[in-house]
């Protein structure tokens, strides 16, 4: 009965889809939040002709830091589209090493000049300017629709399974009907409270203050890591600009702004070279920091009768190895990998969804896990010692000496366990 119902609401779905918004409408797949992961999942349904309907809350893609990071497994899933050019043709910077600067000297933890791969680099580019580009190329396919402003606020269901959503626009409310309805809208997932599904969190004992400095062609500073007398900064090397991340103990914002930025300015000072730490003078209002609340979060269940979640929405990763955008974009080609050929037959089970879970939460925690040990072993015990030198264990410099350890580090952090690709 579902399935009949689900095949001839997808024939008037493809028809409905090449028309523009109305009240009503029916597509395929209708996906919340136009982020990474439900870009790119859009991109890839409709790049098959399936009917997609992307609905973002925000009027347009400019906001908040939230991490430029582009991994090289990211890398790699657009080139098998064709796309890389048109990516790599944005304005943009590269790592290739990434090495921590402690008070015991320089350590290098990554280089993805190891791997075997045409992108042995992080790609730093703004996440505006990649959600555009993402967007841009998915408009190309006639399948495939974006809703800039429509915040989702209610799902729509019948017996038991999720058949689209209500969603609120300028112009009043309006409703989608799909076979598959996708939750990628992110950490704070509205779907995922409304499906009433819970996340099991975790609260590493930090968080990160995301601010910008501005960057002279004659600087040397480059990319990397400082950890210096208990204080830890995180630097991307972007054209104009270094995007710094200053990792603190969790609560110790208010602390920050009690002491004013004068003081912040002060304590930051140590960690760059004289004409870089002058340039913490451009930073006169709180608002030009971003305040990370460092949080890792799992669902036990992605899914519901009708109802996916990926991306944030259904895990949150620390920002350790900076990699909550591939693991989203994976999630959405797992996604479509496994799900276009039940949505092209008009029938999306349960198992369907189970599968996507399956094959996405081990990576996931195992990921998670290595970053709780990272955090618990490495990181945060330095930090939460002020103003003593900052000490790695004996046991973790020795492995990073190891280059089959530092190649397994880049395999995992920059390609990925298991690699994936594209299927469909
Ligand atoms: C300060 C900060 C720094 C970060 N740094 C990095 C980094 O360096 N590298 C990295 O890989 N990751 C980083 N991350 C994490 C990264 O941003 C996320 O992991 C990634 O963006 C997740 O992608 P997503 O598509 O699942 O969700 P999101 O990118 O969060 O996208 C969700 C989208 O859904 C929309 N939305 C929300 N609610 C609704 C609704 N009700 N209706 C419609 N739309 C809705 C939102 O507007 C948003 O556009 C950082 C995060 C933060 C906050």
């Amino acid at each position: 009965m579902l399935e009949e119902a689900g095949a001839t609401r997808l024939e008037a779905a493809e028809e409905k889809g090449k028309a523009g918004p109305s009240p009503q409408q029916e597509v395929a797949c209708c996906i919340v939040g136009g982020g990474p992961a439900g870009l790119m999942l859009g991109l890839l349904l409709a790049r098959q002709g399936i009917s997609v309907r992307v609905l973002e809350a925000h009027g347009d893609f400019d906001r908040d830091f939230r991490g430029d990071t582009v991994h090289p497994s990211v890398l790699e899933i657009i080139d098998q589209l064709g796309l890389s050019e048109g990516l790599l043709a944005l304005s943009h910077s590269r790592v290739q090493q990434f090495s921590l600067q402690t008070d015991e000297g320089l350590l290098e933890l990554t280089d993805f000049r190891l791997l075997p791969t045409r992108y042995p680099y992080m790609m730093l580019v703004p996440q505006v300017d990649f959600l555009s580009f993402l967007a841009r190329e998915a408009q190309r396919w006639p399948a495939f629709q974006l809703e800039m402003g429509a915040r989702v606020e209610e799902l729509l269901e019948e017996e038991g399974r999720i058949v689209g959503v209500r969603y609120r626009t300028r112009e009043g409310w309006r409703e989608v009907r799909a076979l598959l309805t996708v939750a990628a809208d992110g950490r704070f997932s509205r779907v995922r409270q409304l499906a009433g599904l819970q996340p099991v969190k975790t609260s590493p004992p930090v968080d990160v203050l995301w601010f910008r400095l501005p960057r002279q062609p004659e600087d040397q500073l480059g990319s990397g890591g400082r950890s210096l007398r208990g204080r830890t900064v995180v630097v991307l090397e972007r054209g104009s600009y270094y995007q710094i991340g200053y990792l603190i103990p969790k609560g110790g914002y208010q602390r920050l702004h009690q002491a004013g930025l004068a003081a912040l300015r002060q304590e930051l000072a140590s960690f760059f070279p004289p004409e870089l730490a002058a340039r913490l003078e451009t930073l006169q209002e709180w608002k030009q920091i971003a305040v990370l609340t460092v949080e890792s979060s799992y669902l036990k269940r992605w899914y519901r009768p009708g109802l996916l979640l990926i991306g944030d929405a259904a895990h949150v990763m620390s920002p350790v190895a900076g990699v909550g955008i591939n693991y989203a974009i994976e999630d959405a080609v797992v996604a479509a990998n496994i799900l276009s050929g039940p949505l092209k037959r008009g029938v999306v089970s349960c198992d369907d969804l189970a599968r996507v879970q399956r094959a996405r939460l081990w990576p996931t925690r195992l990921m998670q896990r290595v970053q709780e040990q990272l955090q618990k072993r490495v990181l945060v015990p330095g930090l939460l010692k002020e103003e003593k030198p900052f000490h790695l264990p004996a046991w973790f410099r020795w492995l990073l000496r190891r280059r089959l350890v530092r190649l397994l580090l880049a395999h995992f952090i920059g390609l990925g366990i298991p690699r994936v690709r594209v299927a469909v």
